[in-house]
């Protein structure tokens, strides 16, 4: 039940695609850089900062799940 989830942009990589924010609006935004950046884990239902991270297209996106 609610297993925790941590989610990490590797900004070195991110290239500003948006496609994070596409599938996950509450959880991404872009910093002034230009590069993804996580505001809020729980922003949006696991499954779609999963969808999120899938869609990178450099994946960028690295999840945790903490059991
Ligand atoms: S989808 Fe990947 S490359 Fe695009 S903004 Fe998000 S983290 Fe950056």
């Amino acid at each position: 039940m609610g297993n925790r989830i941590r989610v990490y942009v590797d900004k070195n990589k991110c290239i500003g695609s948006t496609t994070c924010i596409y599938y996950a609006a509450q959880t991404f935004t872009l910093d002034s850089e230009g590069k993804s950046t996580v505001v809020n884990v729980d922003g949006n239902d696991s499954n779609k900062i999963q969808e999120a991270a899938d869609s990178c297209p450099i994946n960028a996106i690295t999840i945790v799940k903490d059991e």
